[in-house]
C-alpha cells in the first residue's frame, strides 16, 4: 500500500491533538510526512578551514594559543575573545555572554567552536563553544514549523514513522538510473534527509530527491506535450495569402526579421494538423501583438474564429484598440469585446453573435472562459501575459473549441535552457530584438540622499516639457498589502506637496476598486495626471507613450526581470526616456544586480544575469507560473539537475524499456496517475 494512502494517525504516538497540528501543516499521510523535508540544516561538522568561504557558518576545532579575555560592555552582557590554532592557521574567536567559561579557556586547551567565518579577519563569531574536540559530525535539521508544533517534535514523529514504515518505502527510480548517477535509495534518501549523520549524507539525500522530483516533472511535461499535440489531432489551417498581404501592406511599419521568424514557427504549427501549444516570449515592446494579430488573421481567413485573452481590463481594452486599428483594412471581420463590465443586453447579443459565428475576433479578459461563452468555430486562442493565468484557466480556454491552437505570450524573457525545461509542455518562440530605432532608456542608480536632485531633474527634463512620470513605491510582501497601501499613500502625500502647483499627482494601489483603478489609469492616459504614484499593480503591457520617466523606490528589493519589466513602461515614445532606481543598499550583491539593469536593456541578457546571480529568481513568482511547487528542488537553483532530468526523461520515453521493463513500472504508474488528474484540462 502506498504510504500516501496511510494516515499519519497510524504513526505510534500521534494522537488526535497532534494529528490536527500536522494537518495544519498540510501533512495528512505518512507519505507527506516523509516528504516534509527540512527547510535547512544546522551543521556542526568540523570543516577544513581552507575550504571555508567568507560568511559561511562553520565548525572548527583547535588548541587555544591566546587565552580568553572577557569584558562586560553592559551588566550581564559580555564579549569574550581568544585565539586557537587550527592546523596551520591562527583563528580569532569572538563569543558573547560566555563569561563563565573564561577560566577554562587557557593555553593549549582543545576547543570546538561553531560560528560565522570572516575570511579577511580570520575570525569566527561563534554561537557555540565546546571544550574538547567534538568531531561528532552533528548536523541538525530544521523544519518549517509553527507555534503549535516544534521542529524537534516533527523530527521525532518522522523518526517513529520511519522505524514503523521503512520496509514499505517504495523506490520509484529504476535501478539503472540510481547506478548511473550513484543516487542513494528512496529509503536512504528519507533517512539521510531527516536524520543525517553528516553533511555528506544530507547532500546525497538532496541530490536524489531533487533528481527524482525533476525527472517526474519532466516526464509529466513531455507526456502532456505529446498528448496535447497528437492524441486528438487538430485541423490543418490554410490561410488566404491575399488577405495577409493586405494586412501587412496596411501596417505603418515592416515586420522585423525576428517577428518574421517567429511568425514562420507559428504558421507552421497552424498549417500542420497537430495542435499548437506555443509560448511566444519577447521583451516588452518587441511587437508581440502584431504577431498575434497575424496568427489570428491566418485562421480567420480560413473561416475560423480567434480570441485573445488578457489578464486585466486595461490590457484587454488596449488590445481592442490596437487590433481594431490594425484590422481596419479588412472590414469584413467583426471584432467584439467581452469583460465583466459588458453586461445585460449587450452581453447577450455578443454571446449570440459569437455562437452564430458572426463575430470573428473576440478580445477580452478571463470573461472569455466563462461557461456561457460559446464559439461557433474557434480556431486559435491567444493568451497574453500567460503567467498571470493559472493552468486551469488556460485549460478552460483550450476547451472552448473542438481542437484549437493556443498561443501563449509572455513579456518575461526566460533564458532558453530554463524555458525549455520549465515549460517543457510548450514549444517556444522568442523575439530577440526590438524594432529598430527604439531609444535605450537611460538608467541611473541613486540613493535616497539624492532624491531632491532627482525631483529637480524630473521637473526640468520631463514635466516642463509636458511629459509624464511613473513613481513605483516600495515593495512590500504581498501578505502585507495594507502596509503597501500605507507606503504608497505616504509617497503620494510627499510628492503632492513637492509638486504642488506644478503637476497633478495620482495614486494607484491594489486596494482600489477596479473602476477606480481604471479611472485613474484613464486620467493618466489623458494626461490629466502627470505623476502617477503606484504600487507594482500597474500593468506590464500598459502603453502611455507620453510617460518617459520611471522612478522606482527600493529598487534593490525587486528582481532584475521585474525591474526590467517596470522600466519597459517608458521609452515608448520618440522622446529620450529615463529610469531612476532608488536604492540605499550598500552590499556588493545589490550593487552588482542594479549595475546589470543600468548596463543592459536586453531582457534575455538580464534574465541570464538574474539566473547567474541567483537573485530572487523572479521568472516564476511561485503563484504566477502555474508550475508545481517542489518539495525540495528549485527550478532556478537546480537548473543543472533539471537539464539532466529533461534529457533523461526524453531518453526514457523514447526507449522500449519504458514500456516493457518492470523497473520502470513505478514511473509509468506515476505518470498515469498525474495525467489522469490533469486530464480534464487537455481533452
Ligand atoms: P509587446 O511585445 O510588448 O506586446 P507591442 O506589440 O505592444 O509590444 O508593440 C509595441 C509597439 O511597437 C506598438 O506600438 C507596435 O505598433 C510597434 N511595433 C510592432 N512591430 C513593429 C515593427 N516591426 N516596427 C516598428 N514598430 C513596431
Ligand atoms: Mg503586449
Amino acid at each position: 500500500m502506498s504510504l500516501h494512502k496511510i494516515s499519519v494517525q497510524s504513526v505510534k504516538g500521534v494522537g488526535p491533538a497532534q494529528l490536527e497540528k500536522l494537518n495544519a501543516l498540510g501533512i495528512h499521510t505518512v507519505g507527506q510526512l516523509f516528504e516534509s523535508f527540512p527547510s535547512r540544516y544546522e551543521s556542526y561538522e568540523i570543516v577544513d578551514l581552507h575550504q571555508a568561504k567568507h560568511e559561511d557558518k562553520i565548525t572548527v576545532a583547535g588548541q587555544v594559543v591566546v587565552p580568553a579575555t572577557n569584558n562586560f560592555y553592559r551588566p550581564k552582557q559580555s564579549k569574550m575573545q581568544f585565539s586557537i590554532a587550527v592546523g596551520d592557521e591562527v583563528v580569532k574567536v569572538v563569543i558573547f555572554n560566555r563569561a563563565f567559561l573564561k577560566n577554562k579557556i587557557t593555553l593549549d586547551v582543545p576547543v570546538t567552536v561553531t560560528g560565522k567565518w570572516d575570511f579577511g579577519r580570520k575570525t569566527i563569531t561563534a554561537t557555540t563553544l565546546k571544550l574538547g574536540i567534538h568531531d561528532d559530525n552533528a548536523i541538525v535539521p530544521h523544519y518549517r514549523s509553527n507555534n503549535d508544533i516544534k521542529s524537534k517534535t516533527i523530527q521525532k514523529i518522522i523518526k517513529t514513522a520511519y522505524e514503523q514504515y521503512e520496509p514499505d518505502i517504495n523506490d520509484d527510480l529504476p535501478r539503472q538510473i540510481c547506478d548511473k548517477y550513484r543516487l542513494v535509495s528512496a529509503a536512504d534518501a528519507i533517512k539521510f534527509s531527516h536524520f543525517p549523520e553528516n553533511n555528506e549524507q544530507a547532500k546525497q539525500a538532496a541530490r536524489r530527491i531533487k533528481y527524482e522530483e525533476l525527472l517526474k516533472f519532466q516526464l509529466k511535461l513531455q507526456v502532456l506535450k505529446k498528448k496535447i499535440k497528437y492524441t486528438k489531432s487538430g485541423f490543418a489551417k490554410k490561410a488566404d495569402d491575399a488577405q495577409i498581404y493586405t494586412f501587412l501592406q496596411s501596417l505603418s511599419f515592416e515586420l522585423t526579421s525576428e517577428q518574421n521568424r517567429v511568425l514562420g514557427e507559428i504558421t507552421t504549427d497552424l498549417e500542420s494538423d497537430g495542435r499548437m501549444n506555443r509560448l511566444l516570449q519577447g521583451d516588452v515592446g518587441s511587437g508581440k501583438t502584431v504577431v498575434a494579430a497575424i496568427a489570428m488573421l491566418f485562421v480567420m481567413t480560413d473561416g475560423y474564429q480567434a480570441a485573445i485573452m488578457a489578464p486585466t481590463e486595461i490590457l484587454a481594452k488596449q488590445h481592442l484598440a490596437s487590433l481594431t486599428a490594425m484590422f481596419e483594412c479588412l472590414p469584413e471581420y467583426r471584432i467584439a469585446f467581452l469583460s465583466s463590465n459588458v453586461k445585460g443586453k449587450k452581453r447577450r447579443e455578443i454571446l449570440q453573435d459569437l455562437a452564430a459565428g458572426n463575430i470573428h475576433l473576440l478580445v477580452g479578459t478571463h470573461s472569455l472562459i466563462q461557461d456561457d461563452v460559446a464559439f461557433s468555430r474557434l480556431g486559435v486562442a491567444v493568451v497574453d501575459e500567460q503567467h498571470r493565468f493559472g493552468v486551469a484557466q488556460r485549460g478552460k480556454l483550450r476547451q472552448k473549441g473542438d481542437v484549437i491552437d493556443i498561443l501563449m505570450m509572455s513579456a518575461t524573457p526566460i533564458p532558453r535552457t530554463l524555458a525549455i525545461s520549465a515549460f517543457g509542455d510548450m514549444d517556444i518562440s522568442s523575439i530577440k530584438e526590438l524594432p529598430a530605432g527604439r531609444k535605450k532608456v537611460q538608467t541611473y542608480v541613486i540613493s535616497d540622499a539624492n532624491l531632491a536632485d532627482a525631483q529637480t531633474f524630473i521637473k526640468e527634463t520631463v514635466l516642463d516639457k509636458g511629459q509624464q512620470v511613473y513613481i513605483i513605491t516600495p515593495l512590500i510582501e504581498e501578505s502585507e498589502m495594507l502596509e503597501d497601501v500605507r507606503n504608497a499613500t505616504l509617497v503620494f502625500e510627499s510628492w503632492k506637496a513637492t509638486f504642488n502647483g506644478i503637476a497633478t499627482v495620482g495614486l494607484m494601489h491594489g486596494r482600489l476598486e477596479k473602476d477606480e483603478k481604471d479611472d485613474i489609469m484613464h486620467d493618466f492616459v489623458q494626461n490629466k495626471i502627470q505623476i502617477l504614484i503606484s504600487t507594482t499593480v500597474i500593468e506590464v503591457g500598459v502603453n502611455v507613450p507620453n510617460a518617459n520617466l520611471i522612478l522606482i523606490y527600493d529598487a534593490n528589493r525587486f528582481g532584475l526581470s521585474q525591474l526590467h519589466q517596470l522600466r519597459g513602461r517608458v521609452g515608448r515614445g520618440s522622446e529620450e526616456a529615463y529610469c531612476i532606481l532608488l536604492s540605499n543598499a550598500t552590499n556588493t550583491e545589490a550593487k552588482e544586480r542594479l549595475g546589470v539593469i543600468a548596463a543592459s536593456t536586453d531582457g534575455f541578457e538580464i534574465a541570464e544575469a538574474d539566473l547567474k546571480l541567483r537573485g530572487s529568481g523572479d521568472f516564476f513568482g511561485a503563484k504566477q507560473s502555474g508550475l508545481p511547487a517542489f518539495k525540495m528542488a528549485h527550478l532556478i537553483e537546480d537548473y543543472k539537475i533539471l537539464d539532466v532530468a529533461r534529457q533523461d526523461a526524453y531518453d526514457i520515453m523514447a526507449s522500449d524499456e519504458f514500456e516493457h521493463n518492470p523497473e520502470f513500472l513505478p514511473l509509468r504508474d506515476y505518470i498515469e496517475r498525474t495525467i489522469a488528474n490533469e486530464n480534464h484540462q487537455f481533452d
